[in-house]
């Protein structure tokens, strides 16, 4: 016999002999005294037997309102079996929640020790939890600031762009206004719908170190420039020169020119993406016509090409919020690439048109491809995949590094898709909010 019948005869045979005795009495009562005596004895046993059963229902009752284990109600007959079975599941459940209550404490114990911070958070940023280091990071209170928003705590505007972007595949680096000698990179795990976890990581002597290579850097790349000029200037001058020297003399001016001016455009590259990495730069939020500014590139494309190439060139009217100057450098160097990377006869298009809640500059081109285990390295500093390519076409690895770096700047990405062979598609993409407003809803039209 399985358990709950078991359990249910053990609760009701108990009525059961109760009433049958009852019964038993009443007839007995019955046959001596006559029927009618039979009949009353009968009765009398039946309520007393239902004010008990009253009795304890009320008991159970009081009970329930605050159910505890130690004013467990003892009983008689059939409730003895109910109130002891009550004792049971009372007492695994309380057992249950106690173990339960240690897990967690063990838990939150775990993540206390642990050398990141931590912050629980639901839907809305409202805090639920913390440990002690995400407190001393994030300059929070979890006794004073449990349920109140992080970012209503945290005030710093990368810090609550960032939480209200909802895009966390890239963490964000920043120095909290309340102690700005940390650098914190932070995380966010969505871990439920509805909740997450906000990491932070002191990353303030990483920082420094980078700070001091970007320093030693830009501090070479500068005292090169000045000599490098001067050498230039001579050679320039001697090649000029007239008479003009003999043929084997001229020809290594000319080779010493062509290094010059590479080292030159290496200096000139390593300063610019100093500049760019240095957090301190602000970024010029000038109004910039990148309509007007594609078709000074399709210019210098052309000019470039020397005729090599078909080039065809598409816009649209978007006006955007940004630095000129870098967006210029960071499309120059993806125009420069499409056709330094495709044969003579290759075709090469320049579109700039609405994309994805954003508007995109795009460069196709018919050139020799990229294989996809390159892909995710393009844009490190000096990764090449053919080296002597590169510097052939005068190349100095660092461009599409400082395309990823501009528009990083501006919120924006820079997407790849290309096939060994076929060509390759550059895409550099910015955020709606740095569209202009007039050219916002050009885009909704779109
Ligand atoms: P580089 O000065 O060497 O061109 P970049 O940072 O601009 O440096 O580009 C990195 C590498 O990516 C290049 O060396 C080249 O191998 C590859 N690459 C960039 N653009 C293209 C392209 N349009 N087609 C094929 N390969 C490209």
């Amino acid at each position: 016999m399985s358990r709950e019948p078991r359990h249910r005869i053990r609760v009701i045979l108990p009525a059961f002999i109760r009433l049958a005795a009852i019964a038993i009495a009443a007839l007995a009562v019955g046959a001596v005294f006559g029927a009618s005596a039979g009949l009353w004895i009968a009765l009398i046993a039946i309520g007393l037997f239902f004010a008990l059963h009253l009795h304890y229902l009320s008991t159970l009752g009081a009970w329930l309102e605050q159910p505890s284990l130690e004013t467990i109600p003892e009983g008689w007959g059939s409730w003895s079996e109910v109130f002891n079975r009550l004792y049971k599941a009372r007492r695994t459940s309380e057992v249950n929640a106690r173990r339960l209550e240690d897990s967690e404490a063990r838990f939150r114990r775990t993540i206390s020790a642990l050398p990141e911070g931590i912050v629980l958070v639901d839907a809305a940023l409202q805090i639920e939890w913390c440990n002690p280091v995400a407190e001393q990071h994030l300059s929070i209170q979890l006794r004073a600031d449990q349920g109140l928003r992080v970012t209503n705590l945290v005030r710093d505007p990368s810090f609550i762009a960032y939480m209200t972007s909802g895009s966390f595949d890239e963490p964000l680096l920043f120095r909290p206004l309340a102690n700005p000698a940390l650098a914190l990179s932070i995380r966010v795990i969505e871990f439920e719908p509805a909740r997450s976890i906000i990491m932070s990581r002191d990353v303030t002597q990483a920082e420094r170190l980078d700070a001091m290579r970007r320093d030693f850097v830009a501090n070479v790349s500068h005292e090169l420039r000045t000599p490098l000029t001067v050498v230039n200037g001579f050679l320039e001058t001697l090649l000029d020169a007239e008479p003009p020297l003999d043929g084997t003399r001229q020809r290594h001016l000319q080779l010493m020119h062509e290094q010059a001016s590479r080292m030159n455009r290496l200096v000139e590259d390593l300063l610019m993406l100093s500049r760019l990495e240095a957090e301190e730069t602000p970024l010029a939020e000038d109004d910039v016509d990148v309509s007007a500014l594609v078709a000074e590139l399709e210019a210098e494309a052309r000019a470039l090409s020397g005729g090599r190439h078909q080039i065809a060139c598409t816009v649209e009217p978007i006006r955007v919020r940004g630095s000129r100057e870098e967006l210029r450098s960071a499309f120059g160097n993806l125009v420069s690439n499409a056709i330094r990377y495709t044969p003579s006869g290759g075709r090469i298009e320049l579109v700039w048109r609405p994309y994805e809640d954003g508007a995109v500059f795009e460069v196709k081109d018919s050139g020799i491809g990229i294989a996809p285990e390159h892909l995710p390295r393009l844009t490190e500093r000096f990764y090449r995949i053919d080296r002597s390519r590169s510097r052939e076409t005068g190349g100095t690895g660092l461009g599409l590094a400082i395309v990823k770096h501009v528009l990083m700047r501006h919120q924006g990405r820079l997407m790849v898709d290309s096939e060994v062979g076929q060509g390759s598609t550059f895409r550099a993409w910015l955020p709606g909010t740095r569209l202009q407003a007039g050219t916002r809803q050009l885009r909704r039209v779109a």
